[in-house]
């Protein structure tokens, strides 16, 4: 039962086949199993996930037939949960726990699903590869000597192993979708302002977004009708109304016209990723889609630009963690100035220092000019290329990650960590829906179709998704064996 997809397990939920209990029980036995191995979990809450599964349970007995009653799901650490600590990824934060429940957590609360516990991630979210978690990396259930993908990678695996129903993430500059291709599953990121960010610990405000990691677009859509809308305490949430995201999945793909980026087929994809993808086109063009070659110009200056927008966000952001507030303090501090100094160091790992010290300098006088109002002109022109794009054509198609999963330890340089996003990271400049889908396992892992629709698309990403999925099988494949020592 735990592998099916979320409108599966909802439809035996509803048959009564299985409780929730049952169901909540047979995850919880899974990760007491694999998560020795796989280290996605940072907190796993059996008790309190038994309890809210028997309160659906109740609830379903009592006519409730929320889509999502009783479903079990893992929230990446970032997202604050009253009484369950919310580390963020960080020995900052190895303690807090948070007084209240961030908005997304609260809706799926209200939407009746069961918390089965916190997913592991880059620190504050910094990372491609789940490596800079305090808390250890995260291994890829395909391949455990392998990365997840990061930020979100404690949710990808969880999910692509049978750990959770569904998952939520947070995507900065891929960090929903660069996992969900690593780990053979789908992962969406809304356009900005969909989803509400309150109670979701900032890394880079203007940049961040929640969205769903699943085993298919039918689940992301299910988890979307509960993650999206306006939230009064995001003063960046949109007030558009919400879609059924259900509603529009069946629409014929007949006439979609489909641009593929040549900036995203070029040098230093490789080519059994490349296949993959060209093979997934050929999908949609059965189902009556056109293809044409787009261009995206300014692409090549995206993690450019991000590298200096998400730094200098990070360092406003992270000013907080003082010691005195949240989380950590040093021992037997002297005075005031050493406290902060060794709370700092002690708190914090060595990518979010750098990324700290980068967007300090970034926004010190005499050097704002010259780089943030620099990139901050970047992002205009890559905001342009899209809205350009899309007047000629409905998605953009094209690989998410230029290879498949890495070795763990395999990238030490930080610079070849930041061009992992060359594909993903313009979307979340651009403030756009993009989504991540299986599309390949070329080597035996998993390789990922990313879609990016204009500005709250996301009704027509979904549909584009489902249409795939149901005319492919690559989201129905799962890692044949999880490793020795599992
Ligand atoms: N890899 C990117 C970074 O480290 C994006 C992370 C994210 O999307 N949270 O900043």
């Amino acid at each position: 039962m735990i592998e099916k997809t979320v409108a599966e397990l909802s439809a035996a939920l509803a048959a009564g086949e299985i409780s929730s209990v049952e169901l909540t029980q047979a995850y919880l036995d899974r990760i007491a199993h694999y998560n020795k191995t796989l280290n996605a979990y940072i907190t796993v809450c059996n008790d309190s996930a038994l309890a809210q599964a028997k309160a659906a349970d109740a609830a379903r007995a009592k006519g409730d037939t929320s889509p999502l009653l009783g479903i079990p799901l893992a929230h990446k650490d970032i997202f604050c949960t009253t009484g369950v600590r919310t580390t963020c990824g960080s020995r900052m934060l190895n303690n807090f726990i948070a007084p209240y429940d961030a908005t997304v957590v609260e809706r799926f609360n209200a939407a009746g699903a069961v918390m089965l516990g916190k997913t592991n991630m880059d620190e504050f979210a910094m990372g491609s590869s789940n490596e800079t978690s305090y808390f250890g990396p995260v291994r890829n259930p395909w391949d455990t000597e392998k990365v997840p993908g990061g930020s979100s990678g404690g949710s990808a695996a969880a999910v692509a192993a049978d750990l959770c129903a569904m998952a939520t993430g947070t995507d900065t500059g891929g960090s929903i979708r660069q996992p969900a291709a690593f780990c053979g599953i789908t992962g969406f990121k809304p356009s900005y302002g969909r989803v509400s960010r309150w109670g979701m610990i900032a890394f880079a405000s203007s940049l961040d977004q929640a969205g769903p990691i699943c085993k298919s677009a039918e689940d992301a859509a299910l988890m979307m009708n509960v993650m999206a809308g306006l939230d009064e305490k995001d003063s960046t949430s949109i007030d558009l109304p919400v879609e059924d995201y259900t509603a529009t999945l069946n629409d014929s793909l007949e006439g979609l016209r489909i641009g593929i980026p040549r900036q995203h087929f070029a040098e230093g994809l490789s080519p059994e990723v490349e296949q993959s993808i060209r093979d997934g086109l050929a999908v949609f063009e059965k189902l009556g889609a056109t293809i044409k070659e787009i261009d995206l110009p300014n692409n090549h200056l995206s993690v450019s630009a991000y590298y200096v927008v998400a730094p200098a966000e990070a360092s406003a952001n992270l000013s907080r963690y003082d010691g005195v507030r949240y989380g950590y303090r040093c021992e037997d501090p002297v005075d005031l100035e050493d406290m902060y100094k060794r709370t700092r160091s002690e708190g914090f790992g060595a990518e979010v220092k750098r990324r700290i010290m980068v967007g300090t300098y970034a926004l010190s006088a005499g050097f704002y000019d010259a780089y943030y109002r620099k990139a901050q002109r970047i992002r205009r022109l890559i905001k342009n290329d899209f809205s350009s794009a899309f007047k000629e054509v409905d998605v953009i198609i094209g690989p998410t990650s230029p290879h498949t999963a890495f070795g763990l330890g395999a990238k030490s340089d930080p610079v070849a960590m930041y061009l992992e996003d060359i594909y993903t990271i313009a979307v979340n400049l651009a403030g756009l829906p993009g989504m991540s889908i299986p599309a390949g396992l070329p080597g035996g892992m998993p390789t990922g179709m990313h879609i990016v629709g204009n500005d709250f698309a996301e009704a027509k990403l979904l549909n584009v998704a489902h249409q795939f999925q149901l005319n492919t099988d690559w989201h129905t494949r799962r890692p044949a064996a999880l490793g020795k020592e599992a």
